[in-house]
């Protein structure tokens, strides 16, 4: 096997999901997932050239996953022979406007965002210090979902709250899911054309998780995800948007302690919530094609409210060239592109049914030739990690 090989890690609250890629390909040629961390049910699972294998993990922790990880790769001749490794770091705060190679100095900023993600960073800090346990000399790589979106400007990442709350305890906009934004506006900019110094984006990445961007010439101006990945639009368990003193009704109300009642917001809500059966959308589809009305429900108010949520976001724009759906409601729900588009014609979108259901032209176009556009744009979070791996460590070689 040569040594160009590039392990991307991304440590998760309860589970590590992991790939391989040898350089300059882009299907991985190893990917897994460790899930339930720390339970009775710890299992891992990973494919290699076609083979998928799995574990019992009962109890393993994201160290121990990882010792487990490593012990798989040194079986298949794969461990020694790493060039860099790459985490995905879900918060870096205000420290952090790109990628960075780690150095102690690093490892000691995303362990002071880990306030700011108390599930994920510190997850993340402990996969990094399990590869230097056992390949001290490797160089790893940090790629923050927060980092693309450091270019908000202050008006869009402010809260209308006292300022002082901004200086001591950094309340603000983050934003979130910044390397998907990032690679499907570079995509779109590509694809159709658009001098990246005069362009103007909305990207709509619609998955479990789900948040919108306004992208300016290339850069991120303003987003829905804000202090947490809660903030924005409706997603699949998530409520996003509502009036804050909803918590304080329901503590009163209910006498719920503020921690469920996050929690109701986090796990049990959105297209959840809302349906009383599912988070999946596919699920959810085929439920209201069947004539679920709750089902039906969760899909209109998840349209409508992310149809208001990219009205919102063009005020930050100059110009708008295009909207582009990614993840996997947005690259695969014909279903929800239609909807939201209906919602939108006041932008001048005009749905081409034909191309929607189709999941778009040789563009990923979906509109008609004379509305303005919207396309789909698979996107690859994992390769822009790697991508960001191989740049930095040969940058540094
Ligand atoms: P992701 O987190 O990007 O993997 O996206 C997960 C979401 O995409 C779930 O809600 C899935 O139901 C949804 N999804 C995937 N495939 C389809 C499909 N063919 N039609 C509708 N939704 C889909």
């Amino acid at each position: 096997m040569n040594n160009n090989n590039y392990l991307i890690i991304n440590s998760g609250s309860s589970s590590v999901k992991f790939s391989l890629y040898v350089a300059d390909h882009v299907e991985a040629t190893l990917t897994g997932i460790a899930e339930r961390l720390s339970t009775e049910q710890t299992k891992m699972s990973w494919t290699f050239e076609n083979n998928k294998r799995e574990l019992e993990l009962a109890g393993a922790d994201h160290r121990e996953v990882l010792h487990n990880l490593f012990n798989i790769l040194s079986k298949l001749n794969l461990f020694k022979s790493l060039t860099a490794i790459g985490h995905r770091i879900v918060h870096g705060g205000e420290y952090f406007k790109s990628s960075a190679l780690i150095t102690p100095n690093v490892l000691t900023k995303i362990e002071a965002c880990s306030a700011l993600a108390p599930l994920h960073n510190p997850a993340a800090v402990t996969g990094i210090q399990a590869v230097l346990e056992q390949l001290p000399d490797i160089p790893q790589v940090a790629v923050f979902d927060t980092a693309f979106h450091q270019t908000m400007p202050e008006h869009a990442f402010l809260y209308g709250l006292p300022y002082e709350l901004y200086e001591s305890q950094g309340i603000r906009k983050y934003g979130f899911h910044g390397t998907s934004h990032q690679y499907v506006a570079n995509q779109a900019i590509t694809k159709l054309g658009l001098d990246k110094n005069n362009s103007g984006l909305i990207t709509a990445h619609l998955g479990n998780g789900c948040s919108i961007c306004a992208v300016q010439n290339g850069a991120s101006i303003d987003t829905s995800m804000g202090f947490t990945p809660l903030e924005g639009v409706m997603m699949g368990t998530r409520s996003g948007d509502i009036d804050p003193s909803i918590h304080q009704f329901l503590a009163n109300k209910l006498n719920l302690p503020l921690a469920e009642i996050t929690n109701i917001l986090n796990k049990r809500s959105g297209l959840l919530g809302l349906s009383g059966s599912s988070n999946d959308m596919r699920t959810l589809s085929a439920k209201a094609n069947e004539g679920d009305k709750q089902a039906a429900l969760a899909i209109e108010v998840f349209a409508y409210r992310l149809a208001k949520s990219i009205a919102g976001m063009v005020a930050g724009l100059s110009r708008l060239d295009a909207l582009v759906f990614t993840g996997g409601i947005g690259e695969n729900s014909f279903l929800v592109r239609a909807k939201v588009l209906s919602h939108l014609t006041v932008l001048g979108f005009e749905l081409d049914p034909e191309l929607n259901n189709q999941g778009g032209d040789n563009l990923g176009l979906i509109t008609k030739a004379n509305s303005r556009r919207a396309t789909i744009i698979h996107t690859q979070e994992e390769w822009v990690i790697a991508q960001d791996t191989i740049r930095l460590t040969q940058t540094e070689a």
